[in-house]
């Protein structure tokens, strides 16, 4: 996919304003790369067409190339649609507060309903309360009753035949006469939504009140992800989202659906079975997997980073003289290695693809570079300024001080020579700024 992403985006050349064409080809990639995310489909539609609106003639940053500023909408537009980070589970209300979980059967409400009671208990120093609604599984009662053995968190003793809405409203009794601050009802789920649960759930809700209700949804939840945030929302009204299994393989595109379809806040992700694997939701983070390019968004941000204007402000002009010496080339694998190296740069940034194909017909790799660095730091000053007085008794010290053979150094003269050459043809047409500048 990344390869894909970074062929097309690399074809997104021109200057000024993103044209429709440009737009409309990066847009295919995107989709097709939300889509493999397991983003819904009516989702994936309506995002690439709000970006695609948004990018159309947009001015383009001088000195980046269209191709990353289309990555950069994307971008922005998918950590704003994901929402805001660090959203709290709200406790502000009369005590006690009860948060109440529904989701399918198998998305990890009884596990979460633990870890978040755990986590109040320690980190808030609040009272928990946790009961099990669950009474279609004999077991379900229990695993929750163990969990709070073992997390230290009370649960409400099991009353059998009791129905669930009943069970909530005497979790809710229960939890006033013993001082709890919160209660937190873990209800039963079903493989599929349908009436029953729904009107399961909204008999619980009328009975306890709860002033959170958190959809669970596992994060490989596909397409159903649209259905049965929608369902949820407008059956029972969610306050808020929690995504189990991000520690899997899954890309996490449910969050999206869920996110988008509802507009409620994804409050937490579970990122394991421990009850301590429960952390909070970072949406840029979440946006980097679903598109599947964090590499490229980072790649990017470093750059400019670490791009040291002024700097290649002074080498801009001495290319633009024909002047590229030993010292400018050292100046230039340094940005290099501090860019990750070939192996973080070729390939992802948009517009290398020439770039490198000259670079490895040269030979060059990072070992090259560290070799040639090596070269070059035993070097003097005057060598570096003029590498013609490199005659051969002044390659075999350097070969000495470096660690390396006169072949060696005769491959770095001759690389510099040719980067000297391609630096003046592009300083010549008043471009660029080093090789990094002249690459981006
Ligand atoms: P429920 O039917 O919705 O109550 O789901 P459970 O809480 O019983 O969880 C079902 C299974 O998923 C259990 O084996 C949990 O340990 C597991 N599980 C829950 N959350 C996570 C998570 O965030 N990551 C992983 N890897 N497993 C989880
Ligand atoms: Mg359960």
């Amino acid at each position: 996919l990344q390869d894909r992403l970074g062929s097309i985006l690399n074809n997104l050349t021109g200057r000024g304003a993103l044209s429709e064409k440009d737009v409309s080809e990066a847009m295919r990639e995107v989709r097709r790369a939300l889509l493999e995310a397991d983003v819904a489909l009516e989702v994936v539609r309506g995002f690439t067409d709000r970006v695609r609106e948004k990018a159309v003639g947009a001015e383009i940053v001088k000195s980046i190339k269209p191709g990353q500023m289309v990555v950069k909408l994307v971008h922005d537009e998918l950590v704003a649609l994901l929402g805001e980070e660090g959203v709290p589970i709200d406790l502000n209300a009369a005590a006690p507060v009860v948060i109440m979980m529904v989701g399918l059967q198998g998305s990890g409400k009884t596990t979460t309903s633990a870890k978040i009671a755990a986590r109040m208990e320690k980190r808030d120093r609040k009272k928990v309360l946790m009961a099990s609604l669950d009474t279609r599984r004999p077991a379900a009662q229990e695993q929750l009753r163990q969990l709070g053995e073992q997390t230290g968190v009370a649960t409400l003793p099991v009353i059998d035949g009791q129905q669930p809405a009943d069970i909530a409203a005497r979790a809710v009794q229960a939890a006033k006469l013993g001082g709890h601050d919160v209660v937190i009802l873990d209800t039963a789920g079903r493989t599929h939504i349908d009436e029953p649960l729904m009107a399961e759930m909204a008999e619980i809700k009328k009975r306890a009140n709860p002033h959170e209700i958190l959809l669970v949804a596992d994060a490989l939840t596909g397409q159903d992800a649209v259905n049965l945030a929608r369902s949820f929302d407008e059956r029972v009204g969610i306050s808020g989202l929690v995504l189990t299994r991000m520690d899997g393989d899954g890309r996490g595109g449910a969050a999206l659906s869920m996110r988008a379809v509802t507009g409620k806040p994804i409050k937490l992700i579970g990122t394991g079975e421990k009850m301590d694997a429960l952390e909070e939701f970072h949406p840029r983070r979440v946006a980097d997997r679903i598109l599947g390019m964090g590499d490229i968004v980072s790649l990017v941000e470093k750059a400019a980073e670490s791009f040291d204007a002024d700097k290649a402000q002074v080498m801009a002009a001495r290319m633009k003289a024909g002047k590229f010496d030993l010292n400018d080339l050292a100046d230039q694998l340094g940005q290099m290695q501090k860019l990750g190296g070939m192996g973080g740069i070729m390939g992802m940034m948009p517009g290398m693809g020439k770039m490198k194909d000259q670079m490895s017909a040269a030979g060059m790799d990072d070992k090259t570079f560290a070799r040639q660095l090596a070269i070059i730091g035993s070097m003097t000053k005057a060598e570096r300024a003029n590498p013609e007085v490199l005659k051969h008794s002044r390659k075999k010290r350097i070969a000495k001080g470096s660690g390396t053979d006169a072949a060696a150094i005769n491959k770095l003269l001759k690389m510099h020579r040719q980067m000297a050459d391609m630096m003046k043809a592009m300083g010549g047409k008043g471009k660029g700024g080093g090789m990094m500048r002249a690459a981006m």
